[in-house]
């Protein structure tokens, strides 16, 4: 076995995936220089395909193709689990973030929470969460394998790039904002006054990817679970300032007593994106892929989900992202790889 490092990367078009892929291969990159291999079920997409890594398709799922494919890959020596598939239910689902302290989205809301701001050390919640499955089969194997070691990652919502992720908010918005743009309507804010209000936090993909890294190279990170933010707050009535300024849309903001939810007002906008699409020559892309309305009509309904990072610092990872910086750059690489105008 060779003494390089070698990442398997399962899920590597999402939303932490697609980071990984880029930052992995770096020169600089610590444990490195790393081979890469990187596992999703579609074909490679363009915007994935700069970075230097060797693409499987396979569905982990699938035993025999994961017999097929992977299990002769032979020189893997750490693997990066950024993958989820969403089912009906949280019994069906089988990596990890804030849910863990708060619920999964079938128990939010009718179960107690743990108080924020989270910290990794308080026990599991009693309810089923595919994150506390997960764990379980991650500390399973570890004790059977002599000499594996593990380390988990515990996002707020994540700012990234990915038009194939089934949670990814800034690109959601961008549809959402060039729809108003294109129909000549208020760029309205569809959550609620109390998200529009308070602090937020989010993880930018790239630091989490950083921290992924960290956590596969430095012993001080071995077997431990790790929050992941961006080390700042901000407020979503600040931000819709930007994302307004960014569609050249004048007319923004929260109304009182005019909630509505994306899922319910995008329902129809098929053939609008449609148009949108062919007006600017945007990369092919479904509404229904690169909007998650359920997704943006949860997130912007939270309030006051706040983390810890004091054990990431105390263990030596300092990394951190400004909020709105990181906000703006997603968004400025949504419209360079022709996603949105
Ligand atoms: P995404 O939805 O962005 O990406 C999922 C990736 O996995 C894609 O590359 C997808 O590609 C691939 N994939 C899905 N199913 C399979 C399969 N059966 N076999 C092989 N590849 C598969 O995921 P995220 O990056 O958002 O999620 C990673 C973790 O982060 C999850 O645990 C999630 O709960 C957590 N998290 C995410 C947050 C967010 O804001 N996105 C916030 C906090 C935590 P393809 O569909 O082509 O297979």
């Amino acid at each position: 076995r060779s003494l390089q490092n070698v990442a398997l990367i399962i899920g590597v078009t999402g939303i932490v995936g697609n980071s990984l892929a880029e930052i992995l291969p770096l020169k600089d990159t610590p444990g490195g220089p790393w081979k890469v291999y990187g596992v999703a079920r579609r074909p490679r997409p363009m915007w994935n395909a700069d970075n230097p890594i060797h693409y499987i398709q396979c569905d982990v799922s699938n035993q025999n193709d994961v017999e097929l494919k992977l299990t002769t890959l032979t020189d893997v020596t750490h693997i990066f689990y950024v993958s989820w598939t969403s089912r009906s239910t949280e019994a069906q689902n089988c990596e990890t973030g804030v849910k863990h302290y708060a619920g999964s989205f079938e128990t939010i809301g009718k179960i107690k929470p743990h108080e924020s701001p989270f910290t990794e050390d308080v026990p599991r919640l009693d309810t089923l969460n595919f994150y506390y499955t997960l764990e379980d089969i991650l500390f399973e194997e570890a004790s059977k394998k002599k000499g594996m070691t593990w380390f988990i990652n515990r996002p707020q919502v994540i700012f990234g790039f990915s038009p194939y992720s089934m949670m990814n908010l800034i690109g959601t918005l961008c549809v959402y904002a060039a729809i108003c743009k294109h129909e000549g309507v208020p760029l309205r804010f569809p959550g609620s006054k109390g998200a529009w209000e308070c602090y937020s936090t989010a993880s930018n993909a790239n630091l989490i990817a950083e921290q992924h890294i960290w956590g596969a190279v430095d012993p001080n990170a071995k077997n431990k679970a790790f929050n992941c933010s961006n080390g700042d707050v901000f407020k979503w009535k600040h931000f819709w300032k930007v994302l307004a300024d960014k569609f050249e849309i004048e007319n923004y903001g929260f109304e009182e007593g005019l909630e509505f939810k994306l899922s319910e007002v995008m329902k129809d906008k098929s053939g609008v994106w449609e148009e949108i699409v062919r007006e600017n020559g945007l990369q092919p892309t479904k509404l229904e892929d690169v909007g998650d309305w359920w997704f943006a009509d949860f997130m912007l309904r939270v309030e006051g989900v706040l983390d810890s990072m004091n054990k990431a610092k105390e263990h030596g990872f300092l990394g951190f992202r400004d909020s709105k910086n990181s906000f703006i750059s997603w968004i400025d690489k949504t419209k360079a790889y022709k996603i949105v105008p």
